[in-house]
């Protein structure tokens, strides 16, 4: 055996335990919601890996997590019969933050601590949330297929102590030393409704030990038993995964207790979407739709995906076969019939049955957007200032629903002037103009500089609505659109505007002599732009600004040439 060794913890956890200490003061009881969900997760690890191993369950087949406490002590434990952690992992999963993003978190930090608590529920704050209400935390451990246990020992402050001891079970046991000011959760009914409260959708038992009352005799007094037995455990939560039941049964509350477990999100989900689905292929699905979008969004590589099932065995966390990646906010669960225990991630990739099932998965969250557009306008904008710049990838990405995303789309257009992306394009082609059958869009790199362009003025004369995109992804987006309700697209700044062909003879005429007048002017200028411009013309699109700047009808959009340039080529 080696002897006890002291290691620091990483700064980040640092930062994060003194934070979490000190703001989520008002809702402490969520540590036991974070470790129960530990507990369960561990266990869905063992019961996976116990398909292809079943010797791992050994003589301790009947999987669980247990919850005890000490009153005079004052201590509370959860003990799990899951995976456990060799000494290298308890060292790296409880000393140091693996998520990615937590840099960009802790420096989003204000100080003030509403605003960071806010932040902190977004991130989700896991098995250091014990140290909101314990002094001292002690985490016995083993892993299932190690004979050598450890024990894993901290005060939260700067560091953690680590030792080898003996543990006759597989598992992990942690107990919590509770602090003065929180010995309330060493109390039966607390625990016991903290339980249903929140860990009641746990596809495991959370047990407690069955309240023995005392006998008495005849006259009133205590009975003593001869000997003390051997506790008696009682499942305290219904133990029955949350998706295999049916819509009416479950609330809401436990709807979105559920999304915090499979989320890791502290706050509410937007809307959820249940589903069971039978026939030639058989899977539930349970996808929910954050309120908040994660800082990482933007990244295409951030980690996504559904948390899979197969016949109720876990399998694994973000599997991202089942939605592409425009719908990488999406968090849930889909449990198939189909697959196979054994499924891989590569597997994933090059499934039919899986193909099939993100194609009607990927509708299952389109008209879950389409019906709350409908009938929940003000939800519907929360989500697309969220998360709307992800959606814009979904023309390019998912062509064939290229439609149903179009109608999705919310732009800042001409008609409201502000740089809020509230208006749809139906709402556009509603209030077209008479004579009127494009759809008119201007970029820019800010909403400012669209809004404001030259190229506008003689479409705001026409009465002719424009949208106004500054958005990085929004060129992109259009050059997958083309067009929509068969009405094409039409980018301002490119080659000639349509109505400014429906001129008469005369004015034709008109136009070409004073195009002859101005030729000295018009050589005179080109040949002082030289190479910079193809050609120098005059234009009635103008009312007030002299003179702008075109590019050609089938060159590269501006901002498309900017970003080019910044890429350096
Ligand atoms: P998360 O659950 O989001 O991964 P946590 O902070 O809750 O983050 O836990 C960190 C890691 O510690 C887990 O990913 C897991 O590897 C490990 N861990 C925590 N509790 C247990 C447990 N009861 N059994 C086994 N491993 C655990
Ligand atoms: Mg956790």
């Amino acid at each position: 055996e080696t002897q006890k060794e002291t290691l620091g913890f990483q700064t980040e956890v640092k930062q994060l335990l003194h934070l979490m200490i000190h703001s989520l003061y008002s809702n402490k009881e969520i540590f036991l919601r974070e470790l129960i969900s530990n507990a369960s997760d561990a266990v869905d690890k063992l019961r996976f890996q116990s398909v292809s191993n079943p010797d791992l369950l050994a003589d301790d087949p009947n999987l669980r997590v247990r919850i005890s406490f000490d009153k005079d002590a004052g201590t509370l434990t959860i003990d799990d019969n899951g995976i456990g952690m060799s000494r290298e992992e308890a060292i790296a999963n409880l000393g140091t933050i693996a998520k990615s993003g937590t840099a960009q978190f802790l420096e989003q930090l204000s100080g003030d601590q509403k605003k960071d608590s806010q932040l902190i529920g977004q991130f989700g704050v896991g098995f250091y949330s014990a140290f909101i209400v314990a002094d001292k935390v002690t985490v016995e451990t083993r892993r299932a297929d190690e004979q050598q246990a450890v024990r894993w020992e901290s005060e939260g402050t700067g560091e953690f102590t680590i030792e080898e001891i003996e543990k006759a079970t597989r598992g992990t046991r942690i107990t919590l030393h509770l602090k003065a000011d929180d010995k309330e959760f060493a109390d039966n009914w607390r625990l016991r409704s903290l339980v249903t409260k929140y860990s009641d959708h746990i596809s495991i038992p959370v047990e407690m030990e069955k309240v023995v009352y005392p006998e008495f005799d005849e006259e009133g007094n205590p009975k003593e038993s001869e000997e003390k037995s051997a506790p008696e455990w009682e499942a305290v939560n219904s133990a029955k995964a949350l998706w295999t039941r049916s819509r009416s049964e479950v609330s809401d509350e436990e709807y979105k207790e559920f999304y915090k477990h499979v989320s890791h999100d502290m706050a509410e989900p937007l809307k959820w979407s249940h589903n069971k689905v039978e026939g030639k292929l058989e899977y539930t699905s349970l996808l929910y739709i954050p309120s908040k979008a994660p800082y990482d969004l933007w990244n295409r590589d951030m980690q996504r995906g559904l948390k899979l099932y197969v016949q109720r065995v876990f399998i694994m966390d973000e599997a991202e076969a089942f939605l592409p990646p425009y719908m990488r906010f999406v968090k849930g669960v889909v449990d198939s019939n189909d697959l196979s225990l054994n499924v891989s991630r590569e597997i994933l990739q090059n499934d039919s049955a899986v193909d099939s099932m993100r194609s009607a998965l990927t509708k299952r969250v389109l008209d879950m957007l389409t019906k709350m557009a409908k009938n929940e306008p003000e939800d519907y904008q929360k989500f697309w200032n969220e998360f709307g710049a992800v959606i814009k990838e979904g023309p390019a990405d998912d062509f064939g629903n290229k439609d149903k995303i179009a109608k999705l789309l919310r732009f800042s257009t001409t008609h409201t002037d502000k740089p809020e992306q509230t208006e749809s394009l139906d709402q556009y082609i509603e209030r077209m103009a008479e004579g009127q059958d494009k759809i008119y869009y201007i970029y820019a790199e800010t909403h400012n500089t669209a809004k404001n362009s030259p190229h506008l003025e003689v479409l705001r004369k026409k009465g002719y609505e424009v949208l106004l995109l500054s958005d990085r992804i929004d060129e992109w987006m259009m050059s997958s659109l083309r067009e929509y309700e068969g009405k094409s697209f039409q980018d301002v700044t490119k080659g000639k505007l349509d109505f400014e062909a429906e001129e008469t003879e005369e004015a034709k005429k008109e136009k070409e002599q004073k195009q002859e007048q101005l030729k000295p002017l018009l050589d005179r200028m080109k040949s002082v732009l030289d190479e910079k411009v193809a050609e120098v013309k005059t234009t009635d699109r103008l009312t007030q600004s002299p003179a702008c700047l075109v590019v050609g009808e089938f060159d590269m959009g501006l901002q498309m040439r900017r970003l080019l340039e910044q890429a350096g080529q």
